[in-house]
């Protein structure tokens, strides 16, 4: 059975190139019917913190890649980690090595005086532990091969070799008996499973390593595959500016997880020149094949226009169902709230899919929704006031006759007493319909004319027109 796993640390938020780690994962199990299980790498207790953790998880979450099986906390491992580090001490394919500060800052200082990156020496590789200097708590060392070549058999970059004599003796458990994570992460993986682990290719480096320590307890390496990092725009590492934020701040500006998923899915992988997938589709065709081996670049305007197709073919219910978080995050949440509490819901409800049909994101929508609420009389943009001068007053006095005399308050009627009205005055429908926009929402571009007078109501409509009218 196929086994992915997602292991954030959690340092910090559910950042962009971590989500799309996980959907890969997620992807990737779903394709073979396994299981994506999920590891919180916690072991660095100082920066791990618990709001980091419940962002990340949350973002998931939102983002409908939930792990399988229970979350797995790295921190809590600790005793199993020791137990393998002792595995390998019996085995011989490790030591407890006793150099001290002063000499691995010496053998630092030699590396960088030559002008070669610092490198362990192995001194205490074959030494007798007998020799032990009193009161120097040891290390305990990989014993690396020092000849021949590691190589990881990748499946996006192929076969990666790495020269053994650059991969040092790396310790696997500290002096105070913590292990590093290095060697943490292969018990991890080797305990849960894992049959492919699937990263970014910031971690090329350590998957040598860590084939060391698999060999040297004699384990099976899971299958490899390191994904190249998103970029910027620009080519050069993605920047807060170019989208590398956390997850939550994709909600906050508006975007449907469904939409960020399509997205995410397409930096680094591609099916012929299809952009849109449903997750039925994407789990059907993704495979680690057609992920590239170039860094994929971050384009805000191609999520916003995918956000957009997502956000037109949403039903109502789930676009009304994404907006409490977009509107908790606005400045003006309180007002907005409450003006929803106050009747702007119905009104929303009402106006949402003409709105979404006009909206790249949701923020967009609820900006161009606060008409639905505003206060009479109506503040007027510049256009709405130009679109209110002239004759358009009176039409307006005429047309509210004829509205208020419309019995169904419901698109065909009201679009037929428009349409009747402007017939009758002898003017284009524009002449009346632009005044009428502007009379209803305070400027000269909004939904549908006649979503605008349904979602508003007759009362309020009404009453709109009578601000306007002479
Ligand atoms: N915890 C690591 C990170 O957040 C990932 C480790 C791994 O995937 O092996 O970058």
């Amino acid at each position: 059975k196929v086994v992915t796993r997602f292991a954030p640390s959690p340092t910090g938020f559910l950042h962009i190139g971590g989500a799309r780690t996980a959907l890969f994962n997620w992807l990737f199990a779903r394709h073979y019917g396994g299981e994506m299980r999920l590891r919180i790498e916690d072991t660095d207790r100082a920066r791990s913190t618990e709001p980091a953790i419940a962002a990340i998880l949350d973002g998931l979450t939102w983002l409908g890649l939930e792990g399988d099986g229970d979350v797995v906390y790295q921190s809590t491992r600790a005793a199993r980690h020791r137990e393998a580090v002792m595995e390998m001490l019996d085995k011989g394919a490790a030591y407890r090595c006793y150099a001290t500060q002063e000499e691995l800052a010496e053998m630092r200082e030699t590396a960088a005086a030559e002008g070669r990156p610092p490198r362990y020496d192995g001194r205490w590789r074959d030494r007798d532990p007998a020799e032990a200097p009193a009161g120097v708590d040891p290390v305990i060392r990989l014993k690396a091969p020092l000849e021949g070549e590691t190589m990881v058999p990748d499946l996006v970059q192929g076969e990666v070799r790495f020269p053994n004599k650059d991969l040092d003796d790396l310790v696997v458990l500290r002096s105070d008996g913590t292990p590093t994570y290095m060697l943490a992460v292969v018990v991890d993986d080797h305990d849960m499973d894992v049959t492919h682990v699937i990263r970014g290719d910031d971690h090329l480096t350590n998957a040598a390593r860590q084939t060391l320590i698999y060999q040297a307890l004699g384990w099976e390496v899971p299958a490899m595959a390191h994904i190249p990092l998103i970029h910027g725009p620009d080519g050069a590492k993605l920047s807060k500016r170019h989208g590398a934020l956390g997850v939550d701040a994709y909600r906050a500006m508006g975007y449907l997880p469904e939409a960020l998923r399509n997205y995410l899915v397409r930096l680094g992988w591609a099916h012929g020149d299809e952009e849109i997938f449903s997750t039925e589709r994407m789990i059907e065709l993704f495979s680690l094949e057609a992920v590239g081996r170039s860094p994929a670049r971050f384009d805000f305007t191609k999520l916003e226009n995918l956000n957009g197709h997502y956000m037109r073919e949403a039903a109502p219910e789930r676009l009304m169902a994404a907006l409490p978080p977009v509107i908790a995050a606005r400045e003006d949440a309180e007002a907005v709230e409450a003006a929803l509490a106050a009747g702007g819901r119905e009104r929303l409800a009402v106006a949402l899919p003409s709105l979404a049909e006009r909206a790249k994101t949701l923020v967009e929508l609820v900006d161009n929704a606060a008409f639905l609420w505003a206060e009479r009389p109506l503040v007027m943009t510049d256009k709405a006031a130009k679109l209110l001068e002239g004759d358009a007053p009176a039409h307006l006095k005429a047309l509210h006759e004829k509205l208020a005399a419309v019995e169904a308050w419901a698109m065909e009627p009201l679009e037929a007493a428009v349409r009747a009205y402007a017939e009758e005055a002898g003017v284009k429908l524009g002449k009346v319909a632009q005044p009428l926009r502007a009379a209803l929402t305070g400027s000269n571009t909004s939904p549908g004319i006649f979503d605008v007078l349904v979602a508003l109501g007759r009362e309020e409509a009404l009453a709109r027109i009578a601000d306007q009218a002479a």
